[in-house]
């Protein structure tokens, strides 16, 4: 059989401009400094076990080159980053109306794990990217995939045979998940959760676990990018109005509390993780990242660091166009 994943990633085949490599050389740099003022996230116990000291960064471009740079093949739980996949999995399956008749478009402005807004706000959480709202979308799903299917699509997304559930990441997810399950019994109490509480939370829980590195981010970043399509296949992953809709999401909420200043920063649609993941649709090329060592919001602190450097330097931003 054909492999799908069988795509030229493994090694610079095609030279990248000198000042492209100049410019994430020296952002690999600022990252790794910027490491030891953060700290790993604790909340979910075996985050806690990660190397604050680690950071990989791995630039994949549309004309088939690559970057790379120290801990991009280390393996992380995705965590919210998943947030996205869930996204583009409910935008194929239920549609647009689908989606967005259950889930808001709006930034929260306050932390991706907050309860607070969606009890006496709204009765929908507010959007997709933070924990209610990818809660609820997931709940869209829980009745027409399985966890299989949408491993399946992750890797795929990811261009990553290797992904794979982390057990241990899984079963402290789910032992320390009590907020996580307050959110969903609180969309159950407002009859807004669309399937049952047990079996979405354990979906969620499961696509927070996946393990990914850096590159396999910068895939995903690649094909959003890229409007869908993997620009070295030339396969279609993503419709490309869901793939507007996604970027749209990413930009204004996809960095939780600190979206508008990374925004204004950094300006390209990017989604993080507190397992350090950080994914960047950057015009023309895919940027992923780890850095478990966060910042008060959630984001990797040298993941942001590196991505302030590399998009002043080459002219990233989106509204620069
Ligand atoms: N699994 C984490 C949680 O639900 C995901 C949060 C995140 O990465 N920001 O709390």
């Amino acid at each position: 059989m054909e492999n799908d994943f069988d795509r030229p990633i493994e090694k610079e085949q095609i030279a990248i401009d000198t000042k492209i490599e100049r410019v994430f050389s020296e952002a690999y740099y600022i990252g790794r400094a910027s490491t030891a003022k953060g700290t790993v996230a604790a909340y979910i116990p075996e985050l806690a076990k990660a190397d604050a000291s680690a950071f990989g960064l791995y630039m994949m471009h549309e004309n088939g080159g690559s970057l790379s740079f120290g801990d991009f093949e280390t393996r992380f739980s995705i965590q919210s980053v998943s947030k996205v996949i869930i996204l583009a999995a409910s935008l194929k399956y239920r549609g647009f109306r689908g989606t967005f008749d259950h889930v808001m478009m709006e930034p929260s402005g306050d932390a991706f794990n907050s309860i607070l807004k969606l009890d006496t706000r709204s009765n929908l959480p507010f959007n997709p990217m933070i924990n209610a709202g990818a809660i609820q979308t997931i709940s869209l799903l829980a009745d027409i995939l399985s966890f299989e299917d949408l491993l399946s699509f992750s890797r795929e997304l990811c261009c990553d045979e290797g992904i794979t559930l982390d057990e241990a990441v899984y079963k402290s997810e789910f032992e320390s998940g009590d907020r996580n399950r307050a959110i969903v019994y609180l969309l159950k109490s407002k009859g807004v959760l669309m399937s049952e509480p047990q079996k979405t939370l354990d979906l969620y829980f499961k696509m927070c676990s996946l393990s990914v590195s850096a590159r396999s981010l910068a895939s995903l970043g690649l094909i959003i990018s890229n409007g869908g399509t993997d620009p070295l296949s030339g396969k279609r992953l993503i419709d490309s109005e869901h793939v507007r809709t996604i970027k749209s999401l990413m930009f204004t909420c996809g960095m939780y509390d600190f979206s508008g200043e990374f925004g204004v920063r950094v300006g390209v649609p990017a989604k993080s993780g507190v397992g350090g993941g950080l994914v960047c649709a950057a015009p023309g090329m895919g940027i992923g990242l780890y850095g478990p060592s966060l910042d008060p919001f959630g984001n990797s602190i040298a993941a942001v660091k590196a991505m302030e450097h590399i998009s002043e330097k080459l002219g990233l931003h989106v509204f620069d166009y």
